[in-house]
């Protein structure tokens, strides 16, 4: 659910019309919904009732500092995969013990500011990043809490580049390499064992591999625990899909029934972290555009407008397929078309094969765009990327400038 909708055959994002936004900040424009995002958290948050949990909203999703504000303001911590990202929820308050640290690939660098800022665990992937969070953490002079990061090797059924839990994916640690693991860590002064983590991917649209998943994992903690190795928490990751044209993905509530009902029967009481990002900022967003031409093309028209692959990468890196809409419907002819970009590459397409009634100079909304949008956006072309804006009820605030031409070259210098 979420609180996009018409108003007498005009797009409103809560109770501000739309075409107001594009009016006094231009196009194209980046618009998310508070009452959404807080909405999709309460949805996560409440199923969980008193079973001990924390939610982490999974920042690279968006990582605009007033929607980490929103979410921290309503007891979200978060899941961050870089030095930048922690940087961003430790500038918008957040309480350093309800951040959680994943990723494959980090730092010395990045270590060092995550134990100095005191996360609450770091998710290891491998036997190498282990030995270098213990050496770090022993030059400090601290104790690293860590969890191992398992590739349960279940399929999670989606896009094959935002699958992570098969055994052929780069990410987390097998269940026989785990075990290894912690028993090496547990005799290593520079760490302290605290959980276990699992992410399968993202968009699962079934919950059946969150389910077995699960099941794999809870399998490990008993191994573990028969090995003398005890945890506190089991981080289950994110992935829960949204609709963004006619897939069915379990609500928040049906996940958490289903996961709370495993981790019942099996006797497991350990606080559970749970690291959402699109579920919670996808269906949060617009991108609003205009029409600069329509060309008739062959067997279908190409609508032409102001935004590009640069600011919006989905369908051209994953064939995403977003729902474009007009904002204000009833200008122009039905016709089939494709809604591409001004960016010089074949790819830069927006939407293919549509039918929709524009005109030259309507203003279109794309859809669904609140996760994974502007955070992958580039400046390819020249193109300095959208404003942002962030509607609250009847007012909105601008979140993000435009950013100008001459910003997109102030790290440059020519040569003397
Ligand atoms: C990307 C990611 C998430 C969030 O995934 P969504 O599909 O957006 O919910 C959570 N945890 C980890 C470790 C991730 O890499």
């Amino acid at each position: 659910m979420d609180h996009f909708g018409y108003r007498e055959d005009r797009l409103f994002a809560e109770d501000v019309a739309l075409e107001t936004i594009a009016e006094a900040i231009g196009t194209p424009c980046y618009v998310y919904s508070r009452a959404t995002l807080e909405r999709h958290y309460r949805a996560f948050d409440e199923p969980f009732g008193n079973y001990p949990h924390h939610i982490c909203y999974a920042v690279k999703a968006n990582d605009n500092l007033a929607v980490l504000q929103v979410l921290q303001r309503l007891g979200a911590g978060f899941d961050i995969v870089s030095g930048g990202e922690l940087d961003r929820v430790l500038a918008v308050g957040a309480a350093p013990d309800n951040v959680v640290f994943s990723g494959v690939g980090k730092s010395v660098a990045e270590i060092k500011q995550a134990l100095c800022a005191g996360v609450r665990n770091l998710s290891l992937e491998s036997e190498a990043e282990l030995d270098r969070v213990n050496a770090v953490a022993l030059g400090l002079g601290k104790r690293a809490p860590i969890a191992f990061r398992i590739n349960p090797d279940v399929d999670p059924k989606t896009h094959p580049y935002i699958a992570t839990g098969l055994r052929e994916n780069k990410f987390g640690v097998s269940a026989t390499d785990a075990l290894h693991l912690y028993q090496r860590a547990a005799g290593m002064e520079g760490v302290c064992i605290t959980g276990i983590a699992c992410h399968i991917g993202s968009q699962l649209t079934q919950i059946t591999p969150f389910c077995d998943a699960l099941e794999r994992v809870l399998d490990l903690v008993n191994a573990l625990s028969e090995i003398g190795i005890s945890l506190q928490h089991l981080d289950l990751g994110g992935g829960v899909g949204i609709r963004y044209c006619d897939e069915n993905p379990p609500d928040p509530a049906q996940y958490a029934k289903a996961m709370l009902e495993i981790l019942q029967r099996r006797g497991c009481t350990l606080a559970v972290t749970l690291e959402p990002g699109r579920a919670i900022a996808g269906n949060a967003g617009v991108l609003l555009t205009r029409v600069e031409y329509i060309k008739p093309g062959p067997d279908r028209d190409f609508v032409i407008v102001d935004t590009a692959m640069n600011d919006l990468l989905r369908p051209a890196l994953y064939q995403a397929w977003h729902e474009v809409v007009a904002v204000n419907p009833g200008s122009g002819e039905p016709r089939n078309c494709d809604v591409v970009g001004p960016i010089c590459e074949s790819g830069d397409f927006i939407a293919r094969g549509r039918h929709l009634a524009v005109a030259q100079g309507d203003l279109l909304a794309v859809r669904s765009v609140g996760a994974y949008g502007l955070v992958m956006s580039s400046n390819y072309n020249a193109r300095p990327r959208p404003a942002a804006v962030m509607v609250d009820g009847a007012g909105y605030h601008v979140v993000r400038n435009r950013e100008t031409t001459a910003e997109l070259f102030a790290h440059e210098k020519m040569l003397p």
